[in-house]
């Protein structure tokens, strides 16, 4: 087939830029990001020409070349990353930023970061100081630690802990604990990445204490604990306890490192779900270093935290890593407010969103749900809407096994598909992310807040009317 013809029919940069709808755009923005647009737009064009022979298909491609070029323009003239209602349920949604903030901590970081501040300048003695010291002591009342510091996130504080108290030693761990947390975190990987030398003891399901004890060596740098987040092996099992594994470190006089994950401070018992360890049942068992992740359960933004004895957190703050690791001043902000909600756990649970999403009282998620339903009772026509029991889940992997009671609105339109209804809610402005369950759209109420319930009920009505 001869394409000259479709080739030709492209029409050119000069005669483009005089269209009057690029016209207005090049006034609205600017001209030479506008041209490097419509180039690209030409070559996109071109090279559909050149893989497909469908001629009417192409005729249509070339006439949408103006839209294109318009639609690619307001694109890049706006944020990519935005928020996002999230209607799955999931509190930690590890692909929709995990732990929140609320208002009143985005609030003072505002006020820090658009400021000076005394980030690395200790105020009372006018010299250069430290920026862990704003929440280091607050960490320490909180857990019982002696020492605490924070990097990127927790990823980096295993491999910071490794390499400054295991470098070119043995780290033993249990083979029940060599997990892949995901994201290519895998204990193995990066134990090499520390240089650390991994001994495996035990089987996948048992680990006795003498399979530590066996191990030891006189090249043995630490015991090292995991805590299996994402996942939980049932059945004929055993693991030895911290406190048990304290009595050996201390008979051998070799430290106990470990990664508990989620860094779960308060007794989630309480609250109607399963006991997870905490942070300071870890320090009280006489571990030396722990660390875990800020933005899990513990609720603030992305960190690593780890805590533990002074003359270890010493050496890691002098490790060359810790530059490379270290926390910026968002961070280290809303880092001291969390930390300093959880001096009172009333406050905590009451000021940090991940934990009042995971306490939320179902009548108060049921109340949503029937508050979006009556928004929703003109569409009668248009869709069988319900208001079901469904299950939300932490995520994050934190608790994996644990499903938390829950209400949804349960959405089979009769006029489009589901799957064209959640992709219409998803490519939004203002994007709605929902799951579908048996050809129904579910939208769970637990992680929708207050404000987002007029604009979720308006979205849905603008699709399905
Ligand atoms: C989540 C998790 C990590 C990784 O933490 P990030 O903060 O995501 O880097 C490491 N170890 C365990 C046990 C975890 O659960």
């Amino acid at each position: 087939m001869n394409k000259n013809i479709l080739y030709r029919n492209i029409p050119k940069v000069d005669v483009l830029l005089e269209n009057p709808q690029i016209v207005k755009l090049i006034e609205k923005y600017h001209r030479d990001v506008i041209v490097d647009i419509i180039r690209e737009e030409i070559n996109k064009l071109r090279t559909f020409i050149k893989e497909n022979d469908d001629i009417s298909l192409i005729e249509e491609k070339t006439s949408q070349l103006v839209e294109n070029i318009t639609k690619s323009t307001e694109k890049i003239y706006s944020y990519n990353l935005r928020k996002v209602i999230n209607g799955s349920g999931t509190i930690l949604h590890t692909n929709l930023g995990r732990a929140i903030i609320s208002k009143k901590h985005a609030n003072y970081l505002s006020e820090v970061v658009t400021n000076y501040s005394n980030l690395e300048y200790n105020l009372e003695e006018g010299k250069r100081g430290e920026r862990y010291s704003h929440f280091e002591k607050l960490i320490c009342k909180i857990t019982g630690a002696e020492a605490a510091m924070a990097v990127n996130n927790n990823a980096a504080a295993v491999m910071l802990v490794l390499s400054s108290m295991a470098k070119e030693k043995e780290v033993i761990v249990s083979r029940g604990e060599l997990v892949e947390i995901g994201g290519k975190f895998r204990i193995p990987d990066v134990m090499k990445s520390s240089n650390a030398h991994l001994v495996e003891v035990g089987t996948t399901n048992k680990t006795h204490l003498e399979d530590y004890s066996d191990a030891i060596t006189e090249n043995t740098g630490a015991l090292l604990k995991v805590h299996t987040s994402n996942f939980k092996i049932l059945g004929f099992t055993e693991s030895v306890s911290l406190e048990e594994l304290s009595k050996l470190s201390k008979e051998k006089d070799i430290p106990i490192i470990e990664d508990i994950g989620s860094g779960v401070l308060i007794d989630l018992s309480k609250y109607g779900l399963k006991y997870e360890p905490t942070v300071q049942d870890s320090i009280k068992a006489g571990v030396d270093v722990v660390s875990f992740s800020g933005d899990k359960l513990l609720g603030g933004p992305q960190a690593g935290i780890i805590v533990g004895k002074k003359k270890y957190i010493d050496k890691m703050k002098k490790n060359p890593l810790t530059r490379a690791f270290r926390i910026d001043k968002f961070t280290a902000t809303v880092l001291e407010m969390i930390f300093h909600e959880y001096l009172n756990e009333e406050n905590a649970i009451k000021n940090i969103p991940v934990l009042s999403l995971i306490t939320k009282d179902i009548k108060e998620i049921e109340e949503s749900a029937k508050k979006l339903y009556e928004k929703l009772s003109n569409l009668k026509d248009a869709a069988d809407i319900k208001v079901e029991d469904t299950l939300s889940q932490i995520g994050g992997g934190s608790l994996p096994t644990e499903k938390i009671k829950s209400k949804c609105i349960s959405i089979v339109p009769k006029n489009i598909s589901t799957t064209s209804l959640e992709e219409q809610l998803r490519l939004n402005e203002n994007p709605v992310v929902a799951r579908i369950s048996d050809d129904k759209l579910i939208i769970d109420m637990r992680c929708i807040l207050e404000d987002e319930i007029e604009i979720l009920a308006e979205k849905i009505i603008n699709i399905l009317k």
